[in-house]
């Protein structure tokens, strides 16, 4: 049995448990980071810092070097392929609301390195890779995590036990939490190119959601590639859609070009809406994708998360300084109510609007989307709530 026994124990070192582990570090509370890997995830996953993220970044000292890795993006747009017609958002309109008025593209791994090395330096956090949480008991007042190291089990213990340790969290599992919700049907396939898009197509954004007469791709600029987002053709499987020549017909698609694409990685992935209905039982709390998954489209799953962290931490100091643990439920009542009716519904009507193929329902969105930017008031309305900022209003409101 190691550490301080009054500790606060997260498992998993994405960025929502570093941004947590950063907080309490801040706060001066003990706690102990439990990570599976051996090193930090490098995959492609998120790639979007909103605004109000940022400015939490900013209090726990990563934003500038994390904005001096990513690309500053003001505006971002939904688009016809075949007409180039644009809503375009802009979120310079924000520039009372928040102190980065735009979006960041960069990756997550990213924060998590910068995440990594301030934490290495820290007197309250224990950070450990190559450990995997595998299994929880709760005594009285402590709780108990048994974790593997090289084949050798050892326990740590704490006053509570957080689960940061994404979609398919081992916390949920053993505490027996359900996690409700759907699979979307479609499977989305992202293929990595350096090609220079915003060369060849005009007015293009950095984060562009665009309509085809087939369906629907996206274009996530990220500082050397542009990350596509595409779908299996009608009566194509998923194996002939991750096919070389299948992405390269999809990418042909978008800027016709006689050299065949360089394509640097190619994934497929599923897409859920999902959350638990509780985020805390007993000592135990879940945070981020543990707690719920949503569609990538706007780029919220782990924005949200951090938001969580942040939420959570106000909650963690209480009990540190002696509040009993029921004050923890002040984390749920005021986050829950924002993944779901913001966060997953958001995102749900996001991934709707671009897999419409009704072309009469699209012109009528589109004329929406048209009308909202055109107008001053409705434009920053639409971009508080895009943005997470007016999720966040609304959690602060909670009592
Ligand atoms: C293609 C794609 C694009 C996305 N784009 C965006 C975007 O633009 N914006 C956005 O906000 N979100 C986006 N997301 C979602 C985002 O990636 C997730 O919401 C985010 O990673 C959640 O962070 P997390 O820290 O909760 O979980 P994760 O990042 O999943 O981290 C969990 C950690 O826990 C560890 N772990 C798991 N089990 C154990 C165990 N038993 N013991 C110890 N450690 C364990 C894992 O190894 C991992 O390091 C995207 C996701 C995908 C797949």
């Amino acid at each position: 049995v190691s550490g301080n026994p009054n500790q606060i124990i997260i498992v998993g070192a994405g960025p929502v448990g570093l941004a947590l582990a950063a907080r309490l570090e801040a706060m001066a509370i003990d706690c102990t980071v439990i990570e599976a890997e051996a090193a930090p995830a490098r995959d492609l996953r998120a790639s979007t810092f909103h605004p109000p993220t940022l400015d939490m970044l900013e209090e726990l000292g990563v934003a500038d070097a994390l904005i001096a890795q990513g690309l500053p993006s003001p505006t971002w747009q939904i688009r016809v392929h075949e007409t180039s017609e644009r809503a375009e958002f802009d979120l310079s309109l924000l520039k009372d609301d928040t102190r980065h008025p735009y979006r960041l593209q960069c990756e997550q791994h990213r924060l998590v390195g910068l995440f990594v090395e301030k934490l290495s330096r820290a007197r309250h956090v224990d950070l450990r890779f190559g450990s995997r949480l595998v299994d929880i008991v709760e005594t009285d007042d402590r709780v108990e995590a048994t974790i593997e190291r090289d084949g050798r089990r050892e326990t740590v213990r704490g006053r509570l036990l957080v689960g940061t340790d994404g979609a398919r969290s081992t916390v949920r599992e053993r505490l027996g939490f359900a996690f409700d919700g759907v699979t979307y049907p479609e499977t989305t396939i992202l293929a990595v190119t350096p090609f220079r898009f915003e060369e060849h197509i005009p007015d293009l954004s950095n984060v562009n959601y665009v309509w085809n007469r087939t369906g629907t791709y996206s274009l996530l600029r990220l500082p050397g590639f542009w990350r596509c987002s595409l779908y299996p053709d009608a009566g194509e499987t998923i194996e002939q859609a991750l096919e070389p020549a299948s992405i390269e017909r999809k990418l042909q698609r978008v800027v016709a070009r006689p050299e065949p694409y360089e394509v640097l990685e190619i994934r497929a992935y599923r897409v859920h809406m999902r959350i638990v209905g509780d985020y805390r039982r007993g000592r135990v709390v879940l945070a981020g994708d543990a707690a719920h998954i949503n569609s990538p489209s706007g780029g919220m799953g782990m924005n949200g998360g951090i938001h969580d962290a942040f939420a959570l931490s106000e909650e963690i100091e209480r009990v540190w300084h002696g509040a009993d643990l029921d004050v923890i439920d002040r984390y749920t009542a005021r986050r829950r109510p924002i993944a779901e009716q913001e966060i997953l519904s958001q995102a749900d009507r996001n991934r709707r609007r671009m897999q419409e193929r009704d072309p009469a329902r699209r012109a009528e969105l589109f004329a929406e989307l048209r009308e909202t930017v055109a107008d001053p008031a409705r434009h920053r309305a639409y971009l508080l709530r895009s943005s997470m900022i007016e999720g966040l209003r609304r959690a602060g409101q909670i009592a």
